[in-house]
């Protein structure tokens, strides 16, 4: 088997949110676990997300908690992360697009806003949206003469609309999607940045990820990641979804709901390992005795195959108790 390497993969949009220290917490566990690599890569193509600073508190969170990143793009300055704004103005991504637009995996779309509105549909009470290909009857010429004109375009992935995808995950099993619902995601925006989908898949490959840890709120849109590894002929990663956290009322844990990053806690007076070892069980159960573990203890007992997919909450109470407070 080839060496474990994993990534946390976050993008710089406001404070450390437990689920996000939990993604990166697992991450670094199962790499480190197998005495792998465990990769940091700063996903801030979304300019309209991105937060001045957010970067910042990523990496000063990595550093309270332990989890040191293994390897970056230059190493003359050690080991930087990988950051995706960087990896676009080098054409990375662009690149990729084009290659699977030759394979006739993806194409120009120049529809504008207007034209892309006449597409909405209400269905069952939400607002959906399929492209309907429109652009993929354009003919060489027009596209290069629309391109020369400046005409704004986007990449689109060509996916098909007929038969199922199957896509799998280690902790929720296999899931199949009728591929009329997977539409032709967006792969290069009209400014030029990939979308979050298309580049995360193109740099996953990349960088040799062999396990992909993230929310599971990332379920539901991946069976459109595996449609793209097929469409470059890549292996696909195994891919380790964790549950839902929650409030101690069974409401989804929201970045908005406050209190619950990183800083927060530390702010509100818990200390780094307490925080550490909470968020390590958020959705994970160790075999024996519940007890406060070093991050070098977690390392070595640590196994995905024990995450689990019932939603973890949240409980002050238990944080409390790990802090030492009862
Ligand atoms: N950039 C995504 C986020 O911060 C990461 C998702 C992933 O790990 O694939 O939510
Ligand atoms: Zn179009």
């Amino acid at each position: 088997m080839s060496k474990v390497r994993t990534r946390f993969a976050p993008s710089p949009t406001g404070r450390m949110h437990v689920g996000n220290l939990r993604t990166a917490l697992y991450a670094y566990l199962i790499a480190k676990h197998e005495g792998g690599d465990f990769i940091l890569r700063i996903e801030d193509t979304d300019q309209e997300r991105y937060v001045e600073g957010a970067v910042d508190i990523i990496y000063r969170t990595l550093e309270a908690t332990g989890l040191v990143h293994d390897e970056g793009p230059d190493k003359d300055k050690g080991v930087g992360p990988y950051v995706q704004s960087e990896r676009q103005e080098a054409g990375i991504y662009l690149k990729y697009a084009k290659e699977l637009i030759d394979k006739g995996e993806a194409y120009y779309c120049f529809c504008d806003k207007e034209r892309l509105d006449t597409l909405v549909q209400e269905v069952a009470g939400k607002e959906i949206s399929i492209y309907d290909k429109h652009c993929l009857s354009l003919s060489k010429e027009e596209v290069e003469e629309k391109l020369k004109a400046g005409v704004p375009y986007v990449i689109r992935q060509n996916n098909p609309r007929t038969g199922t995808t199957t896509f799998h995950d280690d902790i929720y099993g296999n899931i199949t999607v009728d591929n009329a619902e997977l539409d032709d995601m967006i792969l290069i925006k009209s400014d030029g940045y990939p979308t979050y989908n298309f580049a995360n898949v193109v740099d996953d490959h990349l960088m040799g990820i062999t396990h992909v840890v993230r929310g599971n709120e990332y379920l539901s849109s991946s069976p459109k990641y595996n449609r793209l590894y097929e469409a470059f002929g890549w292996d696909v990663p195994e891919y380790i979804h964790c549950p839902l956290i929650t409030d101690m009322e069974h409401k989804k844990l929201s970045k908005r709901s406050g209190h619950s990053s990183y800083e927060d806690l530390i702010e509100q007076g818990f200390l780094n390992e307490a925080v550490v070892n909470f968020v390590a069980l958020l959705g994970w159960s160790p075999l024996g005795n519940e007890e406060i573990y070093s991050l070098e203890e977690l390392v070595k007992i640590f196994d995905y195959h024990h995450i689990n997919k019932a939603p973890a909450a949240f409980d002050i109470v238990k944080l409390k108790w790990m802090n030492g407070e009862y």
